[in-house]
């Protein structure tokens, strides 16, 4: 026996019928024995929904109305799954974020999680055998009592949340995909399920593109050591035993994984885009005058290269921002042109970065010089390059994505057999 979460995203409450088959799978689980809270997304599509009349009542919003329209899509489903529990003879209730509460930020629409007491629910599986249906995705902030919301993709957030907050023993995540690859399969067909990933990879590779879980869950469950596992929600809840070990990926603890490889996963990204300022006076400051502005405009900087002009006297700066900032990018750039002192600015937002992800790493050297070999042999040029302990990332040309990620893969023993 043992403490379950369980969450379900929008593509597994789509419907009256697939919400019943959600309650099947939570049957299951308590049949087995197990004290459950449920978290659900909105039902697919809802969310985007939801903030289309946000945009339309007026394309400028008060981010706190933002939080009470989008929250509701949660709202719904997890009434919606009580119900269907109820009608299968098991006990349940829903609970919004402001009920538990699950105290948040007002950073509205990207708000974090500051505290969850779970002794309520937990009192409730002792003494009544209780399933908690919890509407992922909101919260609320005690100082102004205004429901908040997460950010997007924020209900698997909830989850870890809630998890850590029950001491539970796991935190599964029930979803479209049957656990997490080396890389994306529509890119490479050989690509495997990893059967355990470490926090620390799962949060590089969350962050350098892989789409599974929202980065911030991977975050909270690091920190209190929760165990997340990725499973399907396809599966007939009959077929499944619950004694059994079902197929899917474990996020866990290094002292979990006995046996690693080098290269765990490799991730890759299209938003992308690289901005290079040329022919600077080298002197200090110079990098303080062009990143300060940037920053100050909450412009996230991520690859970053400096070298020294064709005319040896000055120096050129490279760096890369997501593709959605770029035109703010290159306008703040613009603007503190005097400051920063440069010659010329160019860009482009044809390029990807592609990033091999491996705890192995930190203790294999060459990893990195196996890959600039191989992509050289296919003629791809590397326009950026960043390391760090477990990871280095490469921003090439955006045309040549697949061919590099595919190219990478084979070579570091990651295809199927
Ligand atoms: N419903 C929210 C969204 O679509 C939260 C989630 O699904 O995780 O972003
Ligand atoms: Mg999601």
């Amino acid at each position: 026996m043992g403490r379950l979460v369980m969450k379900f995203g929008g593509t597994s409450v789509a419907n009256i019928e697939r919400i019943h088959n959600v309650a099947r799978h939570v049957k299951r689980e308590v049949d087995a024995g197990h004290d459950v809270a449920v978290v659900v997304s909105a039902m697919s599509g809802k969310t985007n929904e939801l903030v289309a009349w946000a945009s339309a009542a007026s394309p400028m919003h008060d981010a706190r109305e933002y939080d009470a329209v989008v929250a509701s899509g949660e709202q719904i489903t997890s009434g919606l799954l009580a119900i269907a529990l109820q009608s299968l003879g098991v006990q349940a209730r829903s609970w919004q974020g402001w009920q538990i509460p699950i105290q948040t930020s007002d950073a509205h629409a990207s708000a974090r999680i500051l505290g969850i007491d779970g002794a309520e629910l937990i009192k409730r599986f002792k003494e009544r055998k209780e399933v908690a249906v919890v509407a992922g995705f909101q919260g609320i902030h005690e100082a102004t009592g205004r429901i908040t919301t997460l950010g997007r993709g924020g209900s698997d957030t909830s989850a870890v949340a809630i998890a850590a907050a029950i001491h539970a023993d796991r935190c599964d995540i029930y979803t479209d995909v049957d656990g997490v690859y080396t890389t994306d399969p529509r890119v490479v067909p050989k690509a495997k399920r990893l059967d355990k990933v470490a926090f620390e990879e799962m949060l590089e590779l969350a962050s350098q593109g892989a789409k599974v879980l929202q980065v911030r869950s991977v975050e909270l469950g690091m920190v209190h050591n929760v165990r997340v596992f990725v499973r399907s929600s396809f599966e007939k809840p009959e077929d499944i035993d619950p004694h059994g070990t079902p197929p899917g990926t474990l996020i866990c603890s290094e002292e979990e994984i006995v046996e690693s490889q080098v290269v765990t996963g490799i991730a890759f990204s299209k938003d992308e885009a690289q901005i290079s300022v040329r022919h600077i006076e080298d002197k200090p400051g110079v990098a303080a005058a062009i990143f300060g502005p940037l920053a100050d405009a909450s412009i996230n900087v991520d690859m970053i290269v400096q070298n020294i002009s064709p005319d040896g006297k000055t120096t050129d700066l490279t760096f890369t921002v997501p593709a959605s900032d770029y035109n703010r990018a290159r306008d703040t750039i613009e603007k503190a042109r005097d400051k920063i002192g440069y010659k010329t600015m160019d860009s482009a937002t044809d390029v990807a970065k592609v990033s091999v992800i491996g705890i192995g790493m930190r203790s294999h050297a060459g990893v990195a010089a196996q890959a600039f070999k191989a992509l050289s042999e296919r003629n791809i040029n590397i326009r950026a390059i960043t390391t760090s302990e477990i990871k280095f990332s490469l921003l090439i040309d955006a045309a040549y994505t697949e061919l590099a990620v595919r190219t990478l893969h084979t070579l570091y023993g990651l295809d199927q057999a």
